[in-house]
């Protein structure tokens, strides 16, 4: 199923080029009163929310995808992790160039296999959250904000220490994830942070009609040229391992994020230019990038 979230408050089942509006459903989840409980209400209930959508579907009334704005499918989890380059060719390319290396990533990542095992994920913050109706604002004109187009793995079921083997069955679905960038020397965490610099999208695909993750095609377009192009079977650190790192170290809570890294072909983006980005079965989305404020 793919659900997305439309025009601020509408559910949406997408079918095709359609958009069910299915808001009705929304009506299973349990209503909210302090103290409010960590993760996002809709994956925390999905089953049921799956099972309200089937009941109000037949009357749900139909809008073209084209007509609506889409925001992001997640609008609460309790944290979005990312994994620091976990494709190869991001590596040995991207750095290479002075702008991306800053004098710092290279060498830290010299003779470095498995990036994540050595350095861990790091945090964005869950306000840079946005879909990509509101597209990216650009924070500092004066340096590089770059493009880093990632498959986003949600988390449905809870847990704490998830084995690899037990690893896919706490994942409730996927999406796209930009992991938008302003180059720099400071921590990851505080430069991937800002405002919109989290684009997650289209919709949530649910893990059910995505059968191997690891073979999904990720392509970045930046005003109709492509610039990012490459199958998530490049990954250096896999899913399993992934949630098996994160979740050795904090609770995942249903809605939380894993961005599974960037492949080679990361750059510049400017007000004023915009991003196509595609992964089937995940669909597309476009958004355009401004500046702050
Ligand atoms: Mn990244």
């Amino acid at each position: 199923m793919k659900l997305c979230r439309f025009n601020g408050d509408r559910l949406g089942l997408v079918e095709g080029d359609q958009v069910l509006d299915v808001t009705a459903a929304l009506d299973v989840l349990p209503p909210v009163r302090w103290p409010v409980p960590l993760g996002d209400p809709l994956v925390k209930h999905l089953d049921s929310l799956v099972a309200a959508v089937q009941r109000v579907r037949g009357t749900a009334k139909r809008l073209p995808l084209s007509a609506v704005l889409l925001n992001s499918p997640l609008t609460n989890p309790s944290k979005v992790m990312a994994a620091p380059a976990n494709y190869r060719l991001h590596v040995e390319q991207d750095t290479k160039d002075a702008g991306v290396d800053q004098g710092v990533h290279r060498k830290a990542l010299e003779g470095v296999e498995r990036p994540t095992e050595t350095y861990g994920l790091f945090l964005k913050a869950t306000s840079a959250i946005v879909g990509p109706a509101e597209g990216v604002q650009v924070i500092l004109p004066e340096r590089r904000t770059d493009h880093e187009v990632e498959l986003a793995v949600v988390i449905g079921k809870p847990g704490h220490s998830i084995s690899r083997a037990e690893a896919m069955n706490h994942v409730a679905g996927y999406c796209i994830g930009m992991d938008m960038t302003v180059r720099g020397a400071e921590d990851r965490s505080f430069r991937k942070s800002p405002d919109s610099y989290t684009v997650l999208g289209p919709w949530l695909v649910t893990a059910d009609e995505v059968p191997d993750p690891h073979a999904l095609t990720l392509s970045l377009w930046v005003n109709g040229q492509r610039r990012q192009h490459s199958s998530t079977g490049a990954m250096t650190v896999d899913i399993p391992d992934l949630i098996a790192i994160a979740s050795s170290m904090y609770t995942l809570h249903p809605g939380d994020v894993i961005l599974t890294g960037t492949p080679e072909g990361v750059g510049p983006v400017l007000p004023g230019d915009v991003v196509r980005v595609a992964c089937e079965p995940l669909g597309e989305m476009t958004f355009n990038v401004s500046a702050h404020g």
